[in-house]
């Protein structure tokens, strides 16, 4: 596949990573985000979005998600890109260029600077007990949908009681051949809307719910065809090409852990100036990084992305002046910006 170039690569697209682009966007670089979720926001979006966030300077209060949401609106004038979806899975040094980042669907993106915002890690689903689920995993158990399409006409079983579950039950169910939904309660952690819609499918019959837990899974190959479900009254066996388990989601350092930087602990110890790794043109922002005196704080990975941007800026545009300079007053910055 054809790789892309930009001059900077952010891995990992929660709070710091995306106020990273408006910092480089202000030096003017460009910027290419990749993140294994579906959307940007990193920990805010996928483990507290309706949670109230207290120490955000200028917002006395605002949700997790409303921070993600003004942070997407702050650094739009600067055109990021974004790959979701997508783990970046290899790092190397090509000699004189910058680095080459490969992404587990084969993608490869060269870039002079690459920051790693990668929080705790990347999110990695957690994988229901199920008696040798992983010879089925990738072809016919998936923990995450790329395309509906790829459903017409399966048989879904899909396992789990909160939003995800609620949301693939309701947008699969005109696309499946038929959706069961297993859950071990018949309580749910989802939007009460959602709740209502699926419950108004099951009562109409057009799809069916069993409150268990999937034991056992049949098939060959990979390719699954039936699986056991386990109720209150006994046992049913249920005919199933797809298997989808939502039962959420775990952080794992995951690939950062094989890319030659050094490490503390899991972290990545950094400089205080610059926010550099043990690699020069690897920077890395946010949760991820360790030095001392480090708090997890969003503000803190807020300032780490200014100090680290300027570094940046010296190897993107080597010998250029770099001028300070306010937003408030600049006119170059407002032009960026488009400020009219
Ligand atoms: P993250 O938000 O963790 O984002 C990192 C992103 O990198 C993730 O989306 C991940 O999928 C992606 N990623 C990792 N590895 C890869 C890879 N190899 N390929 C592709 N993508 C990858 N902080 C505050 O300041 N105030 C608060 O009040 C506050 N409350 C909190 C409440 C809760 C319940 C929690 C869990 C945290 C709270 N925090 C708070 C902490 C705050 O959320 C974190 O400090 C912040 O999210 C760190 O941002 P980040 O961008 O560094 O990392």
């Amino acid at each position: 596949m054809e790789g892309s170039k930009t001059d900077v690569l952010i891995i990992g697209a929660g709070p710091v990573g995306l106020f990273a682009v408006f910092e480089l966007g202000l030096l003017d670089m460009t910027c290419h985000l990749v993140d294994i979720l579906d959307r940007p926001g990193g920990q805010c979006a996928e483990l507290y979005p309706e949670k109230p966030i207290y120490d955000i300077p200028g917002w006395p209060v605002i949700t997790a998600q409303g921070l993600v949401d003004q942070l997407m609106q702050q650094i739009a004038p600067f055109k990021p890109v974004f790959s979701f979806g997508r783990m970046v899975t290899s790092l190397e040094r090509i000699e004189h260029e910058g680095f080459r980042v490969g992404l587990d669907d084969g993608q490869t993106v060269n870039a002079r600077v690459v920051v790693i915002a990668a929080g705790g890690g990347s999110f990695q689903p957690k994988r229901p007990p199920i008696p040798g689920i992983e010879a089925f995993e990738g072809k016919s158990v998936l923990y995450s949908i790329k395309r509906m399409e790829a459903l017409r006409g399966h048989d879904l079983v899909i396992v789990g009681g909160g939003d995800s579950a609620l949301d693939w039950t309701l947008n699969l169910q005109p696309v499946a051949r038929r959706v069961t939904l297993v859950h071990r309660r018949p309580e749910f952690r989802a939007a009460p809307d959602s709740v209502n819609r699926m419950r108004a499918l099951w009562e109409s019959g057009d799809i069916d719910f069993r409150i268990g837990q999937v034991t056992k899974l049949d098939g060959e190959d990979g390719q699954l065809s039936t699986v056991t479900i386990r109720e209150a009254d006994g046992e049913t066996r249920v005919a199933c090409t797809r298997l989808l388990p939502f039962f959420g989601l775990t952080m794992k350092l995951g690939p950062v852990a094989d890319w030659g930087l050094s490490l503390h602990e899991d972290r990545i110890p950094v400089d205080t100036e610059k926010f550099q790794t043990s690699t020069s043109g690897i920077f890395a922002i946010g949760d991820i990084n360790t030095y001392p005196g480090k708090l997890k704080l969003i503000l803190s990975g807020f300032h780490e992305a200014a100090l680290m941007a300027q570094a940046a800026k010296r190897i993107v545009s080597p010998g250029e002046r770099i001028v300070f300079q306010y937003t408030t007053s600049s006119t170059s910055l407002h032009k960026k910006l488009g400020v009219p």
